[in-house]
C-alpha cells in the first residue's frame, strides 16, 4: 500500500472510530477484546479508540463479563447520556420540539403554538430559536451539553446547505434555516425533510434498525414517503424525493394543494376525507355527521366506530388510494417492510384494512410475499424525537456515508 497521506490516515482512523462507536451501540456491553474480535482491529488500536471514548465520557466500563479461562474482562457500555440533542418540527400552526438522550430516548417534549399572520421568515425563526431555548431550560439539560439540534419541515430541503429549498405552507423558497439557529445556539445544526426525519428515525432508532431495504409512509395533513435503499437514505438529486403524495391518481381528479391535480394526496390525506364528506353530506347523504363541527378525522373515525356508512366508505376509500399508491412504491423499490406512520394512523383498520387489500391486489405477483407492513402511531412529539435522530444519525453515521468515500477509496488504492 502507497504511504497515506495524513488525510487519509486521519479518516481511517475517523472510520476505525466510527466502527468501534457503532459495535458499543448495537452489540455493547463488549469486552476490548470483543471488539477487536469483531471489528478486525487490533486490541492496541480498539484499546486507544476505546480510552479516548471513555475520557469523554462516550463510554463507561461497567462490571466484568464472563471469563473464558483468564481474568475476567471489563465490558464498555455507550453512555446514553454522555450528551443530549434537540429536535424541532416545525408546522404551520406549531413548533414541536424535544430533548432526548444519545438512545433517542425522549426526556422532555412540548408543543409551541405558532401564529404565522404577518410573520417574515425572521419572525418564524425567532419563534423556533425562542421555542428551541425554552424546551432547553425546561428539561434540565445543561445547554453546554446540548451536541446539536435537527430541524424538521415539510417540503423540499436542501440538508447539507440548510436551507429549505420550497416551503408550501410557508410559500419559501431558498430559505436559510440552520445557519441563524446554529449562529444562535453555537451547535450544529441539521436541516431535513419531516418525513426523512421520521425514516432516519426508523432507520437508526426504530423497526428499521438493521433493515437494508424499506419505506416509511407518512398520512395525515399530507402524504409523503422516506426512502432507505441499499442501507442508505435516499435523497434525490434535489433532496425532494419521497414527493409520494404528489403522484397523480386521477388525472383531472381533485385539486391538490401543489396546484395540480388527482394527487394521491388530494383523495386520500385526512383533509381529502374531511372535504369528501362535506360534499356527500351539501348532496344530502343521511350521515352522523350532519351538524359535527369541527368536522375532523376524529369526528368521522368516532362515526365510523359508531357504524356511519358514509365514515365507513370514505375512510375505506382513502386507505384503498393509500393502498394502490403503496403498491406502485413497492413495483419500483421492492422494500422489505413498509412503516406507516402520521397523525392519520389514528383512523386504524377504517382505513388499514382496504389499504391492505389495495396493496395485495396492486402489487407486482412476488414482491407482496414477504412483504412486512407495520402500523407506527405517532403524534406531535413523534416528528420532534424524529428531528433529533437526524442528529444522533451524523452522530454513529460513518464517514465514509459523510461523502467521503473518494478520500477513502484514494486511501486504499
Ligand atoms: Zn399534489
Amino acid at each position: 500500500m502507497a504511504r497515506l497521506r495524513k488525510g487519509n490516515r486521519d479518516l481511517i482512523k475517523e472510520i476505525n472510530r466510527n466502527l468501534v462507536l457503532n459495535l458499543i451501540k448495537s452489540r455493547g456491553p463488549l469486552s476490548r477484546t470483543d471488539i477487536a474480535r469483531l471489528s478486525g482491529l487490533s486490541l492496541a488500536t480498539v484499546s486507544g479508540i476505546t480510552n479516548d471514548f471513555i475520557a469523554s465520557g462516550l463510554v463507561h466500563e461497567i462490571g466484568a463479563g464472563e471469563s473464558t479461562g483468564g481474568r475476567r474482562p471489563v465490558l464498555l457500555r455507550l453512555n446514553y447520556q454522555a450528551g443530549y440533542v434537540v429536535g424541532a418540527k416545525l408546522m404551520e400552526h406549531a413548533i414541536a420540539s424535544a430533548v432526548t438522550d444519545l438512545d433517542a430516548k425522549v426526556l422532555y417534549h412540548r408543543v409551541i403554538p405558532l401564529t404565522t399572520a404577518g410573520m417574515d421568515l425572521a419572525d418564524i425563526l425567532q419563534a423556533v430559536i425562542q421555542a428551541i431555548q425554552r424546551t432547553i431550560v425546561e428539561s434540565g439539560v445543561a445547554s453546554q451539553r446540548v451536541l446539536g439540534i435537527g430541524v424538521g419541515m415539510a417540503g423540499v430541503i436542501d440538508g447539507a446547505a440548510g436551507i429549505c429549498r420550497y416551503s408550501p405552507f410557508f410559500g419559501w423558497r431558498d430559505a436559510k434555516i440552520a445557519e441563524p439557529i446554529a449562529a444562535h445556539f453555537r451547535v450544529p445544526v441539521y436541516l431535513e425533510n419531516d418525513v426523512n426525519a421520521l425514516t432516519i428515525a426508523e432507520q437508526w432508532f426504530g423497526h428499521g434498525h438493521g433493515v437494508d431495504h424499506f419505506v416509511v409512509v407518512t398520512v395525515g395533513r399530507g402524504i409523503g414517503a422516506g426512502i432507505v435503499a441499499n442501507g442508505q437514505f435516499y435523497r434525490g438529486a434535489l433532496g425532494g424525493a419521497g414527493e409520494f403524495g404528489h403522484i397523480t391518481l386521477v388525472e383531472d381528479g381533485p385539486p391538490c394543494n401543489c396546484g395540480k391535480r388527482g394527487c394521491l394526496e388530494a383523495l386520500a390525506s385526512d383533509p381529502a376525507v374531511v372535504r369528501q364528506a362535506r360534499a356527500a353530506m351539501a348532496l344530502g347523504e343521511r350521515t352522523r355527521l350532519a351538524g359535527v363541527e369541527p368536522l375532523t378525522l376524529e369526528a368521522i373515525v368516532e362515526a365510523a366506530e359508531a357504524g356511519d356508512a358514509l365514515a365507513r366508505r370514505l375512510l375505506a376509500d382513502s386507505g384503498r388510494w393509500l393502498g394502490v399508491g403503496i403498491a406502485s412504491l413497492v413495483n419500483i423499490l421492492n422494500p422489505k417492510l413498509v412503516i406507516l406512520s402520521g397523525e392519520g394512523v389514528r383512523a386504524g383498520e377504517w382505513r388499514f384494512g382496504p389499504m391492505r387489500d389495495a396493496l395485495q391486489a396492486h402489487t407486482f405477483d412476488g414482491l407482496a410475499d414477504e412483504l412486512e407492513t407495520v402500523i407506527e402511531p405517532s403524534g406531535d412529539e413523534t416528528w420532534a424525537r424524529g428531528a433529533a435522530c437526524v442528529v444522533l444519525g451524523e452522530l454513529f453515521k460513518s464517514p465514509v456515508h459523510k461523502g467521503e468515500a473518494a478520500d477513502l477509496m484514494m486511501a486504499v488504492a
